[in-house]
């Protein structure tokens, strides 16, 4: 007899902030055969699913039903028939208004083996995003979650307006923006005090939070102001007063702040984990594919004859990343490398060498090439033989300078960078809806190219109000060659330089 290893996990996936996803959670999607996700489960969270694994949307977005119920659940009963395990996310808690319930009495009832995996509920994380502890001493002996969803005038309605009008409870309704007015009605009808206070936090725990308040009587205009709309919490209750004092995830010094990055994606996630921390919304735009060279040709003949050369160049951290993925290649170690000095522009590159147990020789104090030139004065470059492996196209100012200074200098392709547009319509369309306060440019070819995605548009109307972000001098040059004028130029020319000037753009502005 064969069993069936097939198996269905229901995940709690958290509210969004992938940082709320659970140990248990991550390890499940890790190895899972196939990931079932909807639209409230975050997108990060993919990223720790198998290459191999299947990937499923199920979305369901108010109307916007891809499956539908049944649908979902035949197809993990499917999976799991088939041997699989089955990784199902769901946004939250799966048994919180998350249909986790139906699905595992679908699943018991098909003889399909099946575990829940709980997660961080909206209902509690969203209001404790914005501040609002849902239960306190002071305020509160009740909590109520509640579906916000139940359509007025439903002949047997489950809702117990006056136990919930009850003067100190705490109630949090979840799927109820477009039900708010009946909801507060109710509520007033059944005695509860129209200066009780109200929260809506939409999209809660991730950088698109968004807050209101207002009091039973005042909400439903608050909210049609604002033009809040689905997925949000509604707190109502004393403890939304807290807010005021204990408000924190939207202090953050980038909070609210779209900024778009251009690097490669492979090299963005340093730079946008860090703005997210900082509170800012990142929108990946890369500009740019790092490629092997379509020729490597150059790059195999210079780590054969490693032997010949007595310093090694790195300008940057994919050529060193570069580099050794050809040497490990073609069979060889580390140790083919132990006759060479060494140089690497920058702090990052210098560690990323570090990562392979080598020390940098020299280490210019600022980042430009020209700097390195300086660096070399003292180190008696002449009549010595310089491997420099670095992108196509490279700037010529180092070659030529340790060429002047009686090196001879073999220059390699390690790797390429080429335009990519995958993000170009989304890219126009945020512009066009103003939903860009910043761009940042870590690179001349991220100007470039990034012009070169807005082709057709006119790119310096759609930049007007948004603020352009450059690493250094020499990405502002390329900038103002192109008719545009960086807001912010950071200073050290790295990406904790680019933060920081980041953060002291934002603070003057709030002065
Ligand atoms: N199982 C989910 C709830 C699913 S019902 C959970 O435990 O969180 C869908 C409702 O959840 C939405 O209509 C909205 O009210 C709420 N919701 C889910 N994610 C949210 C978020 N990040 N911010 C605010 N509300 C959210």
């Amino acid at each position: 007899m064969t069993v069936n290893k097939g198996k269905v996990f229901l995940i709690g996936a958290g509210p969004g902030d992938p940082g709320l996803l659970t140990i248990k959670a991550k390890e499940c999607i890790e190895s899972a055969d196939v990931v079932v996700y909807d639209y409230l489960a975050s997108p990060y969270l993919l990223e720790y699913a198998r290459k191999d694994a299947e990937i499923i949307y199920v979305g369901k977005k108010g109307g916007d039903h891809t499956l539908t119920q049944d649908k979902i659940n035949l197809l993990l009963v499917d999976k799991a028939r088939e041997g699989k395990t089955v990784a199902r996310l769901k946004g939250g808690d799966p048994f919180v208004f998350g249909r986790g319930g139906e699905e595992a009495q679908e699943l018991l009832e098909d003889g399909i083996a099946y575990e829940v995996i709980p997660g961080v509920t909206s209902a509690i994380s969203a209001p404790a995003y914005a501040g609002i502890p849902i239960t306190h001493r002071d305020h509160t002996s009740f909590v109520s979650f509640i579906t916000g969803h139940e359509k007025p005038g439903k002949k047997e309605s489950r809702m117990q307006w006056d136990v919930f009008a009850r003067s100190d409870a705490t109630l949090v309704f979840l799927m109820g923006v477009k039900n708010l007015a009946n909801i507060v009605k109710n509520l007033l009808e059944n005695g509860k005090p129209a200066d009780t206070p109200v929260a809506l936090v939409r999209w809660g725990t991730t950088t698109r939070q968004q807050t209101v308040t207002g009091t039973l009587e005042t909400i439903v205009q608050v909210v049609k102001e604002a033009g809040l709309k689905s997925p949000a919490i509604i707190v109502v209750g004393h403890v939304v007063s807290l807010r005021e004092e204990l408000a924190w995830f939207d202090k953050k010094p980038l909070f609210g702040k779209r900024i778009v990055i251009t690097r490669a994606r492979a090299q963005a996630s340093g730079l946008v984990a860090e703005l997210n921390r900082l509170g800012a919304q990142c929108i990946e735009i890369p500009t740019i594919e790092i490629a092997p060279p379509k020729d490597m040709a150059p790059m195999e003949a210079a780590i054969a004859g490693l032997d010949k050369y007595q310093w090694l160049v790195f300008t940057s951290v994919n050529g060193v990343k570069f580099f050794f993925d050809t040497l490990f290649a073609k069979g060889k170690d580390v140790r083919a490398l132990g006759h060479l000095k060494f140089a690497c522009i920058g702090p990052v590159t210098k560690e990323r060498l570090g990562d392979y147990g080598i020390v940098s020789d020299i280490l210019p104090e600022t980042y430009r090439a020209e700097s390195v030139v300086d660096a070399f004065a003292g180190v008696g470059i002449s009549g010595k033989k310089v491997l420099l492996p670095r992108a196509k196209k490279a700037r010529t100012i180092l070659p030529e300078e340790l060429t002047k200074m009686g090196a001879q200098v073999d220059e390699v392709t390690a790797y390429e960078t080429e335009l990519t547009d995958e993000g170009r319509q989304t890219l126009i369309d945020m512009l066009k809806d103003n939903a860009i306060d910043a761009v940042t440019f870590t690179s001349s070819s991220t100007v470039s190219n990034f012009m070169t995605l807005l082709d057709g548009e006119n790119g310096k109307a759609l930049l007007k109000d948004v603020t352009l972000a450059s690493i250094g001098p020499i990405t502002s040059d390329t900038a103002r060659s192109l008719g545009l004028e960086p807001g912010i130029e950071a200073d050290p020319y790295t990406i904790p330089g680019l933060i920081e000037a980041l953060l002291t753009h934002y603070a003057t502005e709030q002065d």
